[in-house]
């Protein structure tokens, strides 16, 4: 009798040990995104050059998941997976440019805002403005940039993330003490160009020096949550979008590939109270388990996503390992070459790309011996397990152009206008064997950047003797040239870039500009509605502006 007692009294203790983490039905949920950090770049995943003493206290505060991954090397498709929880072939952005969130998804925003929770956020880059769709479902979405006349690109636009700390810290603080809220923070400060803080320079590796001014940021929105009483009454996630190259397999910053440093983010969850704090779960879990699990925790159904829960999981200490998709079709729609796509589980890491590659998950984190040759086995299974998983993958792209945008194409003179991007015949590259060409193309990016346009047209005209498909290097090339005063040479690259990519919206932006410059209104009006089929802020806003300059000012 004493002995079954004693059973039970085991029985009972392991239950307890098994039982999911508690929900917490009167939380509030605060999720922060940390743009491209590597997770082996903290502290927490066993780095010891780095200075992140914030992210430090919150994994000893919090639970660390050891082996979280992105599904996309690029910030606005991974963030559309983090707060969807789909994969990109399901919430369709497969890339920064020419995509934007369909309407009838449904975010961790709309979710919330369902169950009565206020929603708030403020993000520091461009590639995640409110127009991108991710804004839809929050009350206050503020992504007011400055903008820096130095910075050409757009696309390129950022600011400090202090202010969008502060923006925030202000939004929360005004909430009601009692009236739950969703809080969503985008930090940009790993992002290339790294520009750490002078007091951040003495790191040395500036990479290391903006991670460690964006774990200053994280401090500072932890420790005034903390301040304010509101901390142990919050669930708060952590994590990255994706990583970072750094140079690992010749790639300086993220896109190109699907290596384990541009997929591998960190992951640490602060529950109310520190519950559990100071736990490390090891074993792969997807990004689109993020947004499950927190809806889960706060009391939320995570219905209709691919992600999954891992509120069991915090308890027992181990994932039920689940392989993670991960897919970049940046090198498809940039430059013509190949997409890849990757399966990551605890054993493989598998890259499906015209030279597939297999990695051993423990042994070789740093991914240097390709076992695909000697394990066709493995390879063939990882690559079924894609089929079956998500179907045929392949490159999302309207079948046919619209018909006024062919219409305006065909008006000026672009002839067989109708290829979409990413359209292409023929076997395509290996990006693994272009990646001189695309660090070539980046090294030129950065000679235009720093007004060396000379320099920079010698190093695109080589390239794309070689590469003639590189849309984005005809690009540059164009924009180049016009800045050098030589017009019909940039106006022939630009021509280039849209038969290639006819609706390529920078390249009609600058035709516009051309056109407008040189006395074709007409034209330039034509380029820039082409450039708002796929960007129709900056599209619109150079139409207005050409018509302003007609002085058209009612249409305007
Ligand atoms: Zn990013």
């Amino acid at each position: 009798m004493r002995r079954r007692g004693l059973v039970l009294v085991f029985a009972l203790a392991a239950a307890c040990r098994r039982a999911p983490a508690d929900r917490y039905p009167a939380a509030s949920v605060v999720l922060v995104s940390i743009d491209t950090l590597r997770a082996d770049r903290l502290a927490l995943y066993g780095y010891a050059k780095g200075a992140t003493p914030h992210l430090d206290a919150l994994g000893r505060e919090g639970v660390v998941f050891e082996d979280a991954y992105s599904h996309c090397p690029l910030t606005l498709p991974a963030h559309s997976s983090l707060l969807t929880g789909l994969l990109p072939p399901h919430h369709g952005v497969r890339d920064n440019e020419g995509f934007s969130l369909a309407e009838d998804k449904r975010t961790l925003a709309t979710r919330f805002r369902a169950a009565g929770f206020e929603t708030g956020a403020a993000v520091s880059a461009y590639v995640i403005r409110a127009s991108t769709g991710l804004s839809r479902g929050f009350d206050r979405y503020d992504d007011a940039l400055p903008i820096d006349p130095a910075v050409e690109a757009l696309a390129a636009q950022r600011r400090d993330g202090a202010q969008s700390v502060d923006s925030l810290l202000g939004w929360i603080d005004a909430r009601p003490a009692r009236g739950r809220f969703f809080a969503f923070l985008h930090l940009y400060e790993p992002h290339a160009p790294y520009l750490p803080p002078p007091a951040y320079q003495r790191l040395g590796d500036p990479y290391d020096g903006a991670v460690a001014y964006a774990d200053e940021l994280v401090g500072r929105l932890v420790a005034r949550l903390r301040e304010r009483g509101r901390l142990d009454g919050v669930i708060l996630a952590v994590t990255a979008d994706h990583g970072e190259g750094l140079g690992d397999h010749g790639e300086q910053e993220h896109g190109l590939f699907l290596y384990r440093e541009a997929v591998h983010v960190p992951l640490v969850l602060r529950l109310p109270g520190a519950a559990r704090g100071g736990t490390r779960i090891a074993g792969t879990l997807a990004q689109v388990d993020i947004p499950a699990t927190l809806l889960d925790l706060a009391g939320l159904p995570a219905d209709g996503m691919d992600g999954r829960t891992q509120r069991a999981v915090i308890a027992r200490g181990t994932v039920d390992s689940r392989p993670v998709y991960s897919e970049t079709f940046f090198p498809r729609y940039h430059f013509g070459w190949s997409e890849l796509l990757a399966v990551t589980d605890d054993r493989y890491r598998y890259i499906q790309a015209p030279r597939p590659e297999l990695f051993d998950a423990r042994k070789d984190r740093a991914e240097r011996a390709n076992l695909a040759p000697q394990r066709a086995e493995t390879v063939r299974a990882m690559a079924g397990w894609i089929e079956n998983a998500l179907g045929r993958v392949g490159a999302a792209a309207p079948s046919a152009v619209p018909a006024d945008v062919a219409e305006n194409l065909r008006a000026l003179g672009y002839v067989g206008g109708t290829a979409r991007l990413g359209s292409t015949s023929g076997p395509l590259a290996d990006p693994k064997d272009e990646v001189g060409a695309y660090e070539a193309f980046r090294r030129a990016g950065a000679l235009h950047d720093g007004g060396h346009d000379e320099e920079a047209v010698r190093e695109l005209r080589r390239l794309l003797a070689d590469s003639p498909r590189m849309v984005d290097a005809w690009h540059l090339l164009g924009l180049a040239l016009f800045r050098m005063g030589r017009t019909p040479d940039a106006v022939a690259a630009l021509d280039k870039v849209v038969e290639i990519e006819p609706t390529h919206a920078g390249a009609h932006l600058a035709l516009a500009r051309i056109d407008a410059i040189e006395g074709r209104p007409d034209h330039a009006a034509r380029h820039a509605q082409l450039a708002a089929a796929t960007q129709p802020g900056p599209g619109f806003e150079t139409l207005a502006e050409l018509m302003l300059r007609a002085n058209r000012l009612p249409e305007a």
